[in-house]
């Protein structure tokens, strides 16, 4: 690797900004969704001493004939499982099996459970998880690398579409560059979308809008598979919802940049900021607050799912190393990054635990 070379001040500006995360808009939005739905289920706690009971209990008999299933979303205190026959539980983990693998259970995991004889007060039957099964994949939260073990946060996804936008807001390039090593990382496919690309029309001419053209294709030259949409004159949707049939997709990006709106272009009924599902509640809507899977629409079987991660927009680097960093930019190993992804490996580096 060749030294860096000298910048001017304008250029150092120009990429702090393109670098620069704006973890303080995600912080704001994951505070205003964290409201009505964690009081509402701490209210529900109350209301569940019989599951808690049986996850403190014995277990018995084989737990390999037990039905499977996949996690959906996790609350405080309980999960909802969906199982193979599609029908959702709600579960508790039990506490011999928490005890004995240190091992939460999240989103996306793959789990036997036992059903006990109770509901809840929507006639959803409960369950203890008694077994989880080994993951294929899985994203840690982005504070994880200061932690001693890493902190799973979604399983078992097959993707990461990275979304930005061309303009409003203008991509932060380093935070693209920490999903893409995220993604890579955790054994996912990562995609990389610039939404909002009918505002070159109007963005034309502008520095940052070469740049973000210019970035595109070089991630392509890289082998990165990187899409072009726009939700209001429908280019790549087809495209998108084409890469989205069939697999289990984690969504990231910053706000604003047309996650939810991609979702809705793809399937009109659903609206992963209301936390859809009507069905899921059957009294009414509210906002999602937590990491939650949600099921394309079905052609054939083929559908696919989305995982939206609301206020959790930066993964963590786990088994990303000062060593093994490289591995992630082979365009700085075969010295043909330019200036910003340079600049971008060594402020990752520089994050890493030495
Ligand atoms: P999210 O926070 O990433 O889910 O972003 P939203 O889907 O809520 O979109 C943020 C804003 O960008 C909304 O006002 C959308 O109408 C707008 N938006 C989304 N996609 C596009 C697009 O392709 N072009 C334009 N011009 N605006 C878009």
């Amino acid at each position: 690797m060749k030294g860096k070379p000298k910048k001017s001040p304008r250029e150092k500006d120009l990429t702090a900004r393109y670098l620069a995360g704006g973890l303080d808009e995600d912080r704001l939005e994951a505070q205003k969704r964290f409201g009505d739905k964690s009081k509402h289920f701490q209210k529900r706690k109350t209301e569940r001493t019989a599951l808690l009971r049986a996850a403190g209990e014995e277990a018995s008999g084989d737990v390999e004939s037990l039905p499977a299933g996949d996690v959906l979303q996790v609350h405080s205190l309980f999960c909802e499982v969906e199982g193979d026959d599609k029908r959702v539980r709600i579960c508790v983990v039990r506490r011999t099996l928490t005890r004995a693998t240190s091992a939460f259970v999240v989103v996306g995991d793959r789990v036997r459970f036992r059903e006990t004889t109770t509901f809840d007060d929507q006639e959803r039957p409960e369950a203890v998880i008694e077994a989880m099964l080994p993951r294929r994949t899985l994203l840690t939260r982005a504070d994880s690398f200061k932690a001693i073990e890493a902190q799973p946060i979604v399983a078992n996804a097959d993707q990461m579409l990275i979304v930005a936008a061309l303009a409003e807001p203008w991509p932060k390039w380093g935070l693209i560059d920490r999903m893409l090593i995220a993604a890579r990382a955790g054994g996912l496919l990562p995609i990389l979308v610039l939404n909002k690309s009918d505002l070159a029309a109007t963005r034309g001419g502008q520095r940052e809008l070469h740049f973000a053209l210019a970035a595109l294709e070089h991630y392509r030259s890289m082998g990165v598979d990187t899409l072009q949409t726009s939700v209001t004159t429908g280019e790549g949707i087809a495209t998108l919802a084409d890469r989205l049939r069939g697999r289990t997709t984690v969504l990231a990006g910053h706000s604003g940049v047309g996650k939810s709106s991609l979702i809705r272009a793809i399937q009109p009924a659903l609206d992963i900021r209301i936390g859809a599902i009507s069905n899921y509640t059957g009294k009414g809507r509210h906002t999602t607050t937590s990491a939650r899977r949600y099921p394309l629409a079905t052609d054939g079987g083929q559908g696919g799912y989305v995982i939206d991660t609301p206020g959790v927009k930066l993964f963590g680097l786990w088994n990303v190393t000062r060593d093994n960093l490289a591995e992630f930019f082979p365009d700085v190993e075969a010295e043909t990054a330019p200036e910003w992804r340079l600049e971008s490996y060594q402020r990752i580096l520089e994050s890493l635990p030495g």
